[in-house]
């Protein structure tokens, strides 16, 4: 399960309103969507306010408490006191405690398989369905409602999608399916239609540096927070992979091709087709370094560098090159259209070579 919990309060405050209306039409008519999907870029938070909702669907003293009423007692009438709902989880009952211990009763979690590394996502498993069919019969064992995540549902073969749908079809009573996909369009239209779909929107980059600055691991400059956090486009997974060394590396070499191509060349070529992260990523800087000099030519001096810290030498190649906008427009559109490649040729060097050659181009 990739996702912190609890969530940073910043995330939390950006996104908690996109779950508003599904709280107002529960608090309205009881009634709450069984299969929720929730989307936005890769690394915006979609898991963490994923365990963020549950929480609260599990809270005691929330408004979701109760929401399987208890069969009527035999000595007649409720002696239940009434106590008042709330959208906020309160910490403190037994489920917010368990919560807070990573025990999730009533949580099945169902990731895709993962790279040794951990980093690379693979495909899920058919076995992780073929088990949760198994326990279609059971109801919630404590909490009111049992719930499914599917994460990165987007990354779903044929015969796992297939397997979802026919549990979707028909969901079990008090049952709730969150899926999370940073691609919608790559799931199966018919589970699509069975969806309830929650965007999130991408985070601004002061939220991101704040973030990252309360990550406990975060023994960083915030130089480099600043540069990550503005280069991240909203994703917090990606500003912690700007932080990383190797891509601070990276990036000051892309540069350093702008300046002295000859002397760059074949050993970033090496460099970037070792591996489809190492593509991927040199494609995410060279589009945020492309942006810079976009946004130097349209607005001159005062805009809001992402690289920062590299301002001069940076409107010096601008300078030197003398790209107009269409030209940058027309690299930057080059850029996303080799991105679709990474995940499929063969040829990584070919494909490194072709990500490098606008780079090159004085026309
Ligand atoms: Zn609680």
């Amino acid at each position: 399960m990739n996702a912190t919990f609890p969530a940073a309060p910043e995330l939390i405050e950006w996104h908690s309103p996109r779950l508003d209306p599904l709280l107002d039409r529960f608090e309205k008519d009881g009634a709450l969507h069984t299969t929720l999907l929730f989307t936005g870029v890769e690394g915006v938070g979609k898991k963490s306010i994923a365990l963020h909702f549950i929480q609260l669907l599990f809270c005691d003293r929330s408004i979701f408490a109760g929401a399987e009423e208890p069969e009527d007692s035999l000595f007649g009438g409720s002696t239940t006191v009434e106590t008042p709902k709330s959208r906020i989880a309160c910490g403190e009952c037994g489920s917010c405690i368990r919560a807070s211990r990573g025990q999730w009763l009533d949580l099945i979690w169902i990731d895709p398989e993962t790279d040794e590394e951990g980093k690379r996502l693979g495909t899920h498993k058919i076995k992780a369905f073929r088990e949760l069919k198994e326990k279609l019969g059971l109801g919630p064992a404590e909490e009111p409602f049992r719930v499914v995540v599917i994460a990165d549902a987007d990354r779903m073969n044929q015969e796992s999608a297939n397997s979802i749908l026919k549990v979707l079809e028909e969901p079990p009573k008090n049952w709730l399916f969150i899926l999370t996909a940073s691609d919608s369009s790559r799931l199966l239209p018919t589970i699509l239609s069975r969806c309830m779909e929650i965007k999130f929107s991408p985070l601004e980059p002061d939220r991101i540096f704040s973030i990252l600055k309360r990550d406990p691991s975060g023994e960083f400059p915030s130089r480099r927070a600043k540069v990550a956090s503005r280069a991240a486009m909203g994703s917090i997974s990606r500003a912690k992979s700007c932080l990383e060394e190797e891509t601070w590396e990276l990036r000051d070499r892309l540069i350093g091709l702008l300046s002295n191509p000859a002397a760059e060349w074949m050993g970033l070529i090496d460099t970037i087709s070792t591996s489809q992260i190492r593509l991927s990523l040199a494609l995410d800087l060279m589009e945020t370094i492309l942006m810079d000099l976009l946004s130097h030519r349209i607005k001159g001096d005062g805009h809001l560098w992402i690289h920062e810290d590299q301002k001069e030498p940076l409107i010096e190649i601008a300078d030197r090159l003398g790209w107009d906008i269409a030209r940058l427009v027309r690299t930057l559109e080059g850029i996303a259209e080799r991105r679709r490649h990474t995940g499929l040729t063969l040829n990584a060097k070919l494909l490194a070579q072709e990500v490098l050659a606008p780079w090159m181009d004085r026309s």
